[in-house]
């Protein structure tokens, strides 16, 4: 229903001079600096501006394929194919799918293509001058290579030294198995004519380094760690480093992630206490249950009060490789005071066993009511790579659970109930477990 609206509104734009719109037709187009001219004019739509599949072709010197039986557009750089659909607010990069703004759309027969989406995603820059109504679009020189210096190796950890660059090196890292190894592909990366590496010095994993150039343009460097036997990895990314650390698979990590901190209070309670410090305390006693516990490690996501982004959070556990996540909260809903109860969220499938076990633990906890073990999509349990739930104790708007919650006894129980629920999921020991 909305595409038709949007349809008939665009063509409406170029056939009538309504003022406040008719604006939208002195659209200008600057790429490199120069002006393009069109013979459609560029449009606006849901507040993106929409050109002629020509701007693309030409001005930008991108190839451009247009299919009008399946009225797909294939856009193709050196190294990047997207792919778009008339009417579809969907981009592919090589395969990989994104959500538009706005759809491309067919206007008085011209293909109308949303510029940004299409240049941002093929190195172009794309500004918006309103003052001029001006779209500025400039294509970026991709960054040169950087170059494979050395790799060390001390004890169970391995360091791949480069040199620097302006963004983050791209890398993909997993393991294959017959016989056991790590794999690190090294995106826009070149070998030095020499890179320097001592021998293997004795250790538990690391029977042999091996490096080569995989791939020449777009430039791939690919280390393979030969492995003495099965190994976790846990990852420490600089400007111009990447180590990898060894550990054996029977050694567990849990992330506790105490919600918000620093300038980010969380919920104000009834009392106008914070939701940051109830979920700090209770993280603090989790990590005395647990850390004593053989073949664990807990690793907390901040220290004391401090603001971590979720994506920062997400980042650190998965660098960490960790075997599991729960991130810690209170809820709030000031408009219903009446609403308690706890509730766990989980988001990929293989999170909701653990959720099912920390959730049944917690109301036996808290006592509170059980609203349930519930879907959600946030951050911090979607991007995650291992099993991540995050708890809502209880409401913080609720002045009874509000006062609970506040209590140090009760913030051990629930504590004692989070490390039953992680120590039941990683199968260690039995105690605390309740059935
Ligand atoms: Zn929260």
């Amino acid at each position: 229903m909305k595409r038709v609206i949007l349809l008939v509104l665009s063509i409406s734009l170029l056939l009538l001079p309504f003022t406040g719109l008719a604006a939208e037709q002195n659209i200008q187009i600057l790429v490199n600096g120069e002006k393009i001219t069109t013979d459609t004019p560029p449009i606006i739509s849901s507040d993106r501006v929409l050109v002629p599949i020509r701007v693309i072709s030409e001005a930008l010197g991108y190839n451009v394929v247009w299919d009008v039986t399946t009225k797909e557009v294939i856009i193709k750089d050196d190294s990047n194919t997207l792919k778009l659909i008339i009417n579809e607010p969907t981009i592919w990069k090589n395969g990989n799918q994104s959500e538009l703004d706005v759809a491309p759309m067919l206007v008085n027969n011209r293909t109308m293509l949303p510029i940004r989406a299409v240049a941002e995603n093929l190195n172009t820059s794309v500004d918006w001058d309103n003052a001029t109504k001006t779209v500025i679009i400039n294509t970026i020189e991709p960054e040169p290579p950087r170059t494979l210096t050395s790799i060390e190796q001390s004890g169970t950890s391995f360091t791949l030294n480069f040199t620097n660059g302006s963004d983050p090196v791209g890398r993909d890292i997993f393991t294959l198995s017959d016989p056991e190894r790590l794999v690190i592909d090294l995106e826009n990366m070149v070998l030095a004519e020499e890179v320097s590496m001592p021998s293997i010095e004795e250790n538990e994993y690391i029977a042999d380094i091996r490096y080569s150039q995989y791939e020449i343009n777009p430039n791939r460097v690919r280390v393979v760690i030969d492995l003495k036997q099965p190994a976790k990895y846990s990852i420490t990314q600089n400007d111009n480093s990447i180590t990898l650390e060894l550990r054996s698979p029977e050694e567990k990590i849990v992330v506790i992630d105490p919600g918000h901190g620093g300038k980010d209070p969380g919920a104000i309670s009834v009392t106008g206490r914070y939701e940051k410090n109830l979920n700090w305390e209770t993280a603090l006693k989790v990590v005395a249950l647990l850390e004593n516990e053989p073949n664990l490690t807990v690793k907390l996501t901040r220290n004391n009060d401090t603001y971590v982004s979720l994506d920062n959070r997400v980042e650190f556990a998965n660098n960490l490789n960790a075997d599991l996540y729960l991130s810690i909260h209170a809820n709030a809903l000031p408009s219903r005071p009446d609403i308690r109860g706890t509730e766990t969220y989980y988001t990929r499938a293989d999170s909701l066993d653990f959720a099912t076990m920390v959730h049944q633990q917690l109301l036996v906890a808290t006592g509170f009511t059980d609203r349930r073990v519930r879907y959600n999509d946030f951050r911090v349990t979607k991007y995650t790579t291992m099993p991540a739930a995050l708890i809502e104790v209880g409401y913080l708007t609720n002045s009874v659970e509000e006062e609970a919650m506040y209590n140090p006894d009760f913030q051990q129980k629930v504590a004692e109930g989070i490390a039953a629920a992680i120590k039941e999921y990683l199968s260690i020991g039995v105690e605390g477990t309740v059935e």
